[in-house]
C-alpha cells in the first residue's frame, strides 16, 4: 500500500518503489535564493517534494565568502508558528534574538532550535569575524496535537559525533545506531551531518518507517550507486533498512527523515498553519503588533511584512 503525504504534487508516493521492488530515487534541483543578502539553495518545499518527515523547509546557506563590504546575513523581526525552526552551523557565527528575551550566538558544530508553537518571532545576524557562513536551516513542522505549544528555545552546544566507517557522523536530531541526540522533537525524526577526506563506501542503518532525503552540502555522494551533488537532493522514500553511500575526496552531505506526517499542513511565508483561518489569524495578528509574536528591543532591521496571501485574490 502506498500513501503520499497528502500532496497532490507529489512526483512518487513516500514508498518510491519500482514495480519489481528496488528503490527509486527521485533526483530533485535546488532552487536558488536570497536570505537577508545571502545567497541560498532551497531544497525543501518544491512542487514536487514538500517534506520528508516533518521536516517542510531546507535551506543550504552558502558556503560563502564573506568579503569585507558584502552583504552579512541580516533578517529583521518576523514571526513564526507551529514549528519549529533549526540552525545547523557549520561555518561561521549567528545571533538569534527573539520575543522571549534569548539572545544566543551559534557556532560550528552546534544547533539553534527554537520552537515557536503558539507564536513567537526573532532576528538572525552575521556575527564575528570569521570569513566564510555555511549553515542548514530547517523548519519542522509540529504534529497537529501540538501545534500550540508553549514557544521556547534551546541551544546544543554539544551533539554526538561518532565514526560510520570513513565518515564522521554528527547526530542533529534523534538517533542512529546506539547514539541518541539530546534536540527536542515532537515527531518520529532524525538529522545527520555525514563528513568525509577520503574515499569510502559504508552500508548506513535506515528505519523502514522513516523516509528520508539527502542533500550534497560539498562534494558529491552516490547512493546505491547513484551520484548525486550540489545543487541536488535525493529523496529516498520509505520502506529501506540501509543505503550505500559511495563518497571520494572530501565532502559532506546532510541526511534527514523521518515517519511521513499525518494529515495535510499548510505552509505559507513563516506560518504552519492546519487550516486557512489559522494562517489569516496568524497574519492579522503579526501586521496589528499583537502581543501573540511579543516584542524584539532594537532589532537588527526592519519588521519583515508578509507578501499578499495567495488566496487574497481569489476572494
Ligand atoms: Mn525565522
Amino acid at each position: 500500500m502506498t500513501t503520499t503525504t497528502g500532496n497532490p504534487d507529489c512526483a512518487l508516493p513516500t514508498d518510491c518503489r519500482s514495480l519489481d521492488g528496488r528503490r527509486e530515487i527521485q533526483r530533485l534541483a535546488t532552487r536558488g535564493s536570497d536570505v537577508g543578502g545571502i545567497p541560498v539553495a532551497r531544497a525543501l518545499p518544491q512542487k514536487a517534494r514538500r517534506l520528508v518527515g516533518a521536516w517542510c523547509f531546507l535551506d543550504h546557506i552558502g558556503p560563502t565568502r564573506l568579503e569585507p563590504g558584502m552583504p552579512r546575513l541580516k533578517v529583521g523581526p518576523h514571526p513564526h508558528t507551529s514549528l519549529q525552526t533549526f540552525t545547523w552551523m557549520m561555518e561561521g557565527e549567528i545571533l538569534h534574538r527573539d520575543s522571549l528575551g534569548i539572545e544566543q550566538p551559534i557556532r560550528p558544530g552546534q544547533v539553534n532550535l527554537m520552537t515557536a508553537g503558539h507564536g513567537i518571532s526573532h532576528t538572525e545576524e552575521s556575527i564575528g569575524d570569521a570569513e566564510r557562513l555555511h549553515a542548514a536551516q530547517l523548519w519542522i513542522a509540529l504534529p497537529r496535537e501540538h501545534r500550540d505549544t508553549t514557544p521556547r528555545f534551546d541551544h546544543y552546544a554539544e551533539l554526538p559525533e561518532f565514526g560510520l566507517g570513513a565518515l564522521t557522523a554528527t547526530l542533529l536530531v534523534g538517533h542512529h545506531g546506539g547514539h541518541q541526540a539530546p534536540t527536542l522533537s515532537f515527531s518520529p525524526l532524525m538529522g545527520m551531518d555525514l563528513a568525509w577526506r577520503r574515499r569510502s563506501r559504508e552500508t548506513l542503518a535506515l528505519d523502514p518507517a522513516f523516509e528520508y532525503g539527502l542533500l550534497p552540502l560539498e562534494g558529491d555522494a552516490a547512493v546505491d550507486g547513484e551520484r548525486f551533488t550540489v545543487g541536488e537532493f535525493a529523496y529516498l522514500g520509505r520502506g529501506h533498512d540501509a543505503l550505500a553511500l559511495d563518497v571520494e575526496g572530501e565532502g559532506r552531505a546532510l541526511l534527514v527523515g523521518g515517519v511521513p506526517l499525518e494529515g495535510e499542513i499548510i505552509l505559507w511565508w513563516n506560518f504552519v498553519g492546519h487550516d486557512r483561518t489559522e494562517m489569516e489569524q496568524a497574519l492579522r495578528q503579526w501586521e496589528a503588533g499583537d502581543p501573540r509574536f511579543g516584542d524584539i528591543p532594537n532589532p537588527v532591521g526592519p519588521r519583515l511584512v508578509a507578501p499578499p496571501p495567495p488566496w487574497a485574490s481569489q476572494a
